[in-house]
């Protein structure tokens, strides 16, 4: 991965990068292990919708769970493994893993929305692995959605849409992931088939405290209604961002106040989900109420 910078070649190799390839090295041979033998975990965070406050699903996001080093998250390991490869395998160990457990929730209207990253993404195979997940665990193609972010956008257009359209064709739909971070390029959102569209948490952590925050988050908003996306917040934490999100006609909130990451048994429950949530939901329903 060295690149020249024009100046010596030796220049750019410091005790810190070795460190840190070597960090990398570590991990990308943990990650072999991991796929072998099974230290991986999907965690569920619920996502309710904020007109009812009814839930309509979880976002499911991986763990590994190292015998030594315990719980690590995917910061840490997603990168290395998009950068080896190994993103494939972790990706598709997600994909059929995640419509698996949905598949045996007691909830058969719950939504799954599974993370796929660029780096997996790839035409004329990931549309045959998604049609594939759903034939073999038997979920409902409504019941799943697929987070991509503006990254996928940026490179192989037509191919991209294409393979979209046919993962949409199949009843799944497709959300995009991180909103406002990368390019975000408005035409984007005519170009490609989204259903939803997901605001980034760090739009969502000065909302209300900072009024350009504010006009964006309300734009977004509205751009999403005008276009018949649906618009999920990510990362509510507290009740004055849910009572702009709902003055400002946001259909759906993710984040801490409503849920954690948890693991599939709470998940397969939606009452013991409601039981989590109780407080915000009580909070959001009288805030509603007012
Ligand atoms: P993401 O897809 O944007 O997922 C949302 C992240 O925000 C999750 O972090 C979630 O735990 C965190 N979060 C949710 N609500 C709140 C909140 O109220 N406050 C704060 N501070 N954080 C909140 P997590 O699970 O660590 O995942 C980080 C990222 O790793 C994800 O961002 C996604 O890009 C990636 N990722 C996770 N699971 C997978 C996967 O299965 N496949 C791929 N390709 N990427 C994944
Ligand atoms: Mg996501
Ligand atoms: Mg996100
Ligand atoms: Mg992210």
């Amino acid at each position: 991965r060295a690149k020249h910078s024009g100046r010596s070649t030796f220049a750019w190799y410091t005790p810190d990068m070795d460190a840190e390839a070597q960090r990398r090295k570590e991990i990308e041979e943990g990650l072999v292990k991991a796929l072998r033998l099974d230290q991986f975990q999907l965690l569920y965070q619920p996502q309710y919708s904020l007109s009812d406050n009814k839930l309509k699903g979880y976002e499911s996001l991986i763990r590994w769970e190292h015998p030594t080093k315990g719980t690590i998250a995917p910061d840490v390991f997603i990168p290395v493994a998009e950068d080896s490869g190994l993103i494939e395998d972790i990706g598709d160990w997600v994909l059929f893993h995640a419509c698996r457990e949905a598949a045996r929730w007691e909830d058969k209207s719950l939504r799954v929305a599974v993370n796929v990253s660029a780096a997996q993404f790839k035409p004329g195979e990931t549309e045959r692995k998604v049609a594939l997940a759903l034939t073999e665990s038997g979920l409902a193609p409504e019941r799943l959605e697929i987070e991509i972010t503006e990254s996928l956008l940026i490179a192989n257009t037509a191919a991209v849409v294409d393979t979209l359209q046919k993962i949409r064709a199949l009843g799944v739909s497709i959300a995009m992931d991180d909103f406002g971070t990368g390019y975000s390029s408005l035409s984007y959102l005519s170009r490609f088939p989204f259903d939803k569209i997901k605001i980034d948490r760090s739009f969502i952590r000065t909302l209300g405290e900072n009024p350009s925050t504010d006009a964006i988050v309300t734009a977004i908003i509205g751009l999403g209604r005008s276009l018949d996306v649906q618009i999920t917040a990510e990362g509510v934490e507290d009740m004055r961002q849910v009572t702009l999100l709902r003055a400002a006609g946001c259909h759906l909130v993710q984040g801490f106040l409503y849920g954690r990451p948890g693991q599939a048994s709470d998940a397969a429950s939606v009452h013991l989900g409601e039981t989590l949530t109780a407080g915000a939901l009580a909070a959001s329903r009288s805030a509603a109420a007012r």
